[in-house]
C-alpha cells in the first residue's frame, strides 16, 4: 500500500541537507542574526525574481499584511473587501488594525470574484485585498477596474502566490503592497515562520521598513511607532539559496498539476481547478485544490489507501466562524463559497512526490467513482 503524505516536512531539509548545513555554519560563525547582509541579498534576489522595486523580509505573512495595512493608515471605520475562501490571517490582519473585513464570494476559478466584490462596496470601503490562492493570481484587470471605479486601494494577500502570474506579471506586485509567507509548507518554505512584504512605491517602502523595526530609521533613531516584525537573517540565508532553485520547483508543480488535470478534466463527479495552461494565467500550484462530489467518502477511501488529503482551512471559510460572530446560518450571501466548501479537497502536491505517487493518487480517485 502506498504511503503518500499530504506534505513531507523532513524532505525540505533532506533535499539540500549539505547546503543547508553549510549555510547554518557560515551564518552562525559570523554571528549574523538580525538585519544582516544575507537578508539584504535575499531581498534583492526576491525583488528581482518578482520584478518589484522593494521586497522586505518580515516575521511572517500575517505580519506582512498587518504592517502593510498600517502603512496605508487603514483603521477604525474602514472596510476592506476580502475573500471568505482565505486563511483566517487575512481577516485577522484587517481586524487587528481596527478595520472591518467584508467578504466577497468566489467565481468559477474559486478565486475572489470582482463582480461579486463590486456588490460589497460601501462609502466606508477603503481597499480590496484579494487572496492569490493556491499558487494562482486573480484576474487583476477586473480587480483594478473595480478599485479604480470606486477609488479603492488594492492590496494582495499573496502568501500562496510566489511566482504565479497574470499577463506575465507576478502576484504580489499589482497592489500598493503584496505579501508572502515562508511557512514551511508554502511554495518557498523556511525552517519556521517567515514572510515578506512587497511594494513598487518608495514612500510605502520607507514606512514598511519603519513598521518592521520599531519605527527606527537607518541611524537607529525612533521616528515613528512600529513593531518587531523582522525576518531572521539565518532564515533569509536559507531562503536565498532556495530561491535560486525555485524555477525547478515551479516547473515540477506545474507538471504534477498537468497529470491531475489530464486525468480529472471532464469527469462528471470532479471539478478540478484551472490547468497549467490557462490563457493569461500562469499557475504554480501551492495546492491542488478541487471540488469533488461525495467528497467525504472520497477522502475516507483515499485515506484507506494511505493517501493523505486535506480540506483547506480545516474545512471552514472565514464566514463560518461562529466564535468570531459569523456562522454558516448567519452569513448566507456567499453561495459559491458555501458550495465549494461542501466539496473542496486538496490532493498531495509537493516536491517529494514521485510520478508513481501521483499516478497512485489518480488511480485511487478515479477508482472511487467506478
Ligand atoms: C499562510 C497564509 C497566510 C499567513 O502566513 P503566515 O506566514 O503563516 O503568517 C496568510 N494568507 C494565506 C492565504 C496563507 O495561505
Amino acid at each position: 500500500m502506498p504511503d503518500i503524505p499530504f506534505f513531507n516536512y523532513p524532505a525540505i531539509y533532506k533535499r539540500y541537507e549539505a547546503e543547508f548545513d553549510a549555510i547554518f555554519k557560515d551564518v552562525c560563525s559570523r554571528g549574523a542574526f538580525i538585519l544582516q547582509r544575507d537578508l539584504e541579498e535575499f531581498e534583492t534576489d526576491l525583488a528581482g525574481f518578482l520584478g518589484v522595486r522593494h521586497a522586505l523580509g518580515v516575521a511572517d505573512g500575517t505580519n506582512a499584511m498587518f504592517i502593510g495595512l498600517k502603512a496605508h493608515g487603514i483603521g477604525p471605520g474602514d472596510e476592506v473587501i476580502i475573500a471568505s475562501h482565505t486563511y483566517i490571517a487575512t481577516a485577522a490582519a484587517v481586524h487587528m488594525v481596527g478595520a472591518t473585513p467584508v467578504f466577497a464570494d468566489i467565481g468559477e476559478d474559486y478565486m475572489m470574484s470582482a463582480a461579486d466584490a463590486a456588490k460589497r462596496v460601501t462609502p466606508k470601503t477603503r481597499a480590496i485585498m484579494p487572496t492569490q490562492l493556491n499558487g494562482r493570481c486573480c484576474n487583476m484587470d477586473e480587480i483594478q477596474a473595480l478599485a479604480d471605479a470606486h477609488g479603492l486601494l488594492v492590496f494582495e494577500d499573496s502568501a500562496q502566490g510566489l511566482g504565479a502570474r497574470f499577463k506575465g506579471r507576478c502576484a504580489g506586485t499589482f497592489g500598493r503592497f503584496g505579501t508572502l509567507s515562508f511557512y514551511p509548507a508554502k511554495l518557498l518554505g523556511c525552517f519556521g515562520d517567515g514572510g515578506a512584504v512587497m511594494t513598487n512605491d518608495d514612500e510605502v517602502a520607507e514606512k514598511l521598513k519603519l513598521w518592521r523595526d520599531h519605527g527606527r530609521n537607518d541611524d537607529g533613531e525612533v521616528v515613528a511607532w512600529g513593531t518587531n516584525s523582522r525576518l531572521d537573517n539565518l532564515q533569509a540565508a536559507f531562503l536565498k539559496f532556495r530561491l535560486g532553485t525555485y524555477e525547478e520547483d515551479m516547473a515540477r508543480r506545474r507538471q504534477i498539476a498537468g497529470m491531475y488535470e489530464a486525468a480529472f478534466r471532464g469527469h462528471d463527479k470532479l471539478h478540478p481547478p484551472q490547468g497549467p495552461s490557462d490563457g493569461d494565467h500562469y499557475d504554480v500550484y501551492q495546492n491542488y485544490e478541487m471540488a469533488a462530489e461525495d467528497r467525504d467518502g472520497l477522502r475516507a477511501a483515499l485515506s484507506d489507501k494511505g493517501i493523505r488529503t486535506i480540506i483547506q482551512w480545516a474545512g471552514t471559510p472565514v464566514h463560518w466562524f461562529d466564535q468570531l460572530g459569523y456562522g454558516r446560518d448567519k452569513v448566507t450571501d456567499l453561495p459559491k463559497t458555501d458550495w465549494f466548501f461542501d466539496r473542496c479537497l486538496m490532493l498531495p502536491m509537493h516536491m517529494a512526490l514521485t510520478d508513481d505517487d501521483v499516478n497512485a493518487v489518480i488511480d485511487a480517485v478515479l477508482g472511487y467513482y467506478k
